[in-house]
């Protein structure tokens, strides 16, 4: 998934609520290997905090070298006129048959729609035009996040737009390879900028990619698709890249709408009175803490009742809709998006 350029991230706020009032957070990494050596530091004492940024670095590795092997799969499944419910059930069952765990529901965006769309269970839409695939694996909640876009034309219009964001990733990582840690948020943005508009088309300015952190996919560092002119330096963690294209004809500039059905936990405390909304409230806080799911998850596992559940949760505060986000001159937008890690003074990018 991708962030549009809010003032301020919502999910930091909300996961420190969920971690208080549920032990969840634990129980949900608790198929962590117990039986690990604990790591000594120079002093010869044991260090719990390399021991848990070891295992955490083991699992993002993990959850990138299941990321590729999905993208890889989607490239075999991704076909045109292919129903998009079946493309989204099919590589969400092929993340778990790979041992990992579905971060967000797979987005499955057409031309305009740049981000943030995912098939309801009956959902008849057809893959069609320029479809951008976006792909968020976990293991034990540390993200891969990665995305790439199909031209499903006839006369394969989009291969240069596709072609203009994955160059201008391309040559992102390769900054980042250079400079580690001390990578400048505005100069990756500026690298992507003058990639995309080298080809002749327009970056999508107002989204952005992130920092990650353990359960959270928008962890609070925005990394900009242009110049922002930031002095901020990446420095150790996860992060996604993910650089949008446009045509120079569009606004480069995309506006939120309703529809994408895609949902997140934003208030667990707040109360509903419907018994099977607090079912579902449940299920959902189990399950996913404050992952993003989609109403099509729900409805495998409730029926069509889940659809009521969810306008009940919506109203009542509790779940949010990430709104879908479409160019505002309504021009089709290319995505390419892969993770990395910056650990121990390495850059390791977790899906190529
Ligand atoms: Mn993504
Ligand atoms: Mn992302």
């Amino acid at each position: 998934m991708t962030e549009k350029d809010y003032s301020g991230a919502t999910t930091s706020k909300i996961g420190k609520n969920a971690k208080t009032t549920s032990s969840s957070k634990q129980e949900m990494s608790s198929n962590k290997p117990k039986n690990q050596p604990a790591k000594l530091n120079s002093a010869g004492n044991i260090d719990i905090n390399k021991q848990d940024n070891d295992e955490k670095y083991e699992n993002y590795i993990k959850a990138g070298k299941i990321a590729s092997k999905v993208k890889e799969f989607s490239r075999t499944i991704v076909k045109p006129n292919t129903k998009l419910s079946e493309i989204a059930e099919k590589i969400e069952s092929k993340i778990v048959e790979l041992g990992g765990e579905v971060a967000f529901p797979v987005n499955l965006s057409i031309d305009d729609i740049a981000a943030h769309y995912t098939p309801t269970l009956r959902d008849e839409t057809l893959a069609t035009g320029l479809l951008n695939v976006d792909i968020g694996v976990h293991v034990n909640g540390c993200i891969c996040d990665i995305a790439l876009s199909f031209d499903l034309t006839p006369d394969k219009k989009y291969s240069k737009l596709i072609e203009a964001s994955e160059k201008a990733l391309k040559e992102a990582l390769e900054y980042v390879k250079q400079n580690k840690e001390k990578s400048k948020i505005s100069e990756i943005g500026k690298t992507i900028n003058n990639s995309i508009s080298k080809l002749g088309f327009s970056p999508i300015v107002n989204l952005s990619g992130h920092s990650l952190d353990e359960f959270t996919i928008h962890a609070g560092l925005t990394i900009p698709n242009y110049d922002n002119s930031s002095n901020k330096e990446l420095g150790e963690g996860a992060f996604a890249i993910e650089p949008f294209a446009t045509l120079s004809t569009g606004s480069g500039i995309i506006y939120e709408a309703a529809g994408g059905t895609i949902y997140h936990l934003t208030n667990p405390d707040q109360q509903v009175r419907d018994n099977f909304a607090r079912e579902v409230l449940e299920y959902i806080f189990e399950n996913k803490k404050t992952l993003p799911f989609s109403q099509r998850e729900l409805e495998k596992k409730f029926g069509i009742r889940a659809i009521v559940a969810i306008s009940n949760l919506k109203r009542a505060g509790i779940i949010e809709e990430f709104p879908q986000l479409i160019e505002k001159s309504h021009q089709p937008v290319s995505q390419a998006e892969t993770s990395l890690i910056i650990h121990d003074g390495q850059v390791e990018i977790l899906c190529e």
